[in-house]
């Protein structure tokens, strides 16, 4: 399975910086290594990078969707919007929408649905409050992100859609989890995914880590047999950290 890296730079980066940015992934030809790459700039800056981004060989994508497709839905983005800007790829369900902006697993369904619908390629984002792994509720939270996520979309094409596993204790902590936490977690997601959509299809579908992933702890993460790349946060910010996490994805 090919793994897949994305760089999701949240309400953070300008024009300018973007540009360089791709232009060093271009100078270092990241588009030799057998990863996919996906970039999540703030919207704004996606026509910006859009045919840098091409040229350096890495994929865009925007960081939220509405399930609309136009209409009176003040700061909301549609599926064909998003198209029209460059991206392919959309993350749904990050934690930060889950925790902050109240999105919960209705409308993050509703969201998976439409951006699957549209042939938009998605992030799905699941993962624990550190309550929940206090109380011993992390697999029953995650269960239920995977479960009501995916209800009704057991004939979805397994290759458009990456799940990342993505501890909320860990973003943008600078703890992450274990090598061997990620790779047990990501076994029993591939286990859910499969009594919804089947065996075959569960094990297509990439299953990445996110959470503090950074150049010194990315050789051990990916190098788990259930760990199919990498979402990144704060790291991904800087050209360097970014090339040298994707250059971490086992050969
Ligand atoms: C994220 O926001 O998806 C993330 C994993 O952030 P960080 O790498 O900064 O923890």
């Amino acid at each position: 399975m090919r793994p897949i890296i994305g760089a999701n730079w949240k309400m953070n980066g300008g024009g300018i910086e973007g540009l360089g940015y791709l232009d060093t992934l271009k100078r270092e030809r990241v588009e030799n290594e057998p990863v996919d790459i996906v970039l999540f700039p703030p919207f704004t800056l996606l026509p910006v990078l859009a045919e840098s981004a091409r040229e350096a060989g890495i994929s865009l994508g925007g960081q939220n969707i509405y399930w609309k497709e136009s209409g009176a839905y003040t700061g909301e983005i549609s599926s064909s919007m998003l198209k029209e800007a460059g991206c392919s790829w959309v993350i749904i369900g990050h934690s930060e929408r889950r925790h902050i902006l109240h999105e919960d697993n209705e409308i993050i369904r509703l969201k998976l649905e439409t951006s699957l619908r549209s042939d938009l390629k998605v992030i799905l984002c699941v993962g624990e409050l550190l309550r929940d792994r206090e109380q011993d509720q992390a697999e029953d939270v995650v269960k239920a992100q995977i479960q009501h996520a995916l209800d009704g979309l057991k004939e979805a094409n397994p290759t458009n859609m990456v799940i990342a596993y993505e501890p909320v204790w860990a973003i943008g902590t600078g703890r992450n989890a274990t090598p061997e936490e990620a790779n047990r977690m990501h076994g029993l997601v591939r286990c859910w995914i499969s009594d919804i959509m089947g065996e075959n299809d569960a094990n297509k579908i990439r299953i990445q880590y996110g959470g503090s992933v950074k150049p010194g702890n990315a050789p051990e993460l990916l190098a788990q047999e259930q760990v199919n790349g990498a979402l990144v946060g704060g790291a991904s910010l800087d050209a360097n950290q970014f090339i040298q996490i994707i250059r971490a994805i086992p050969k």
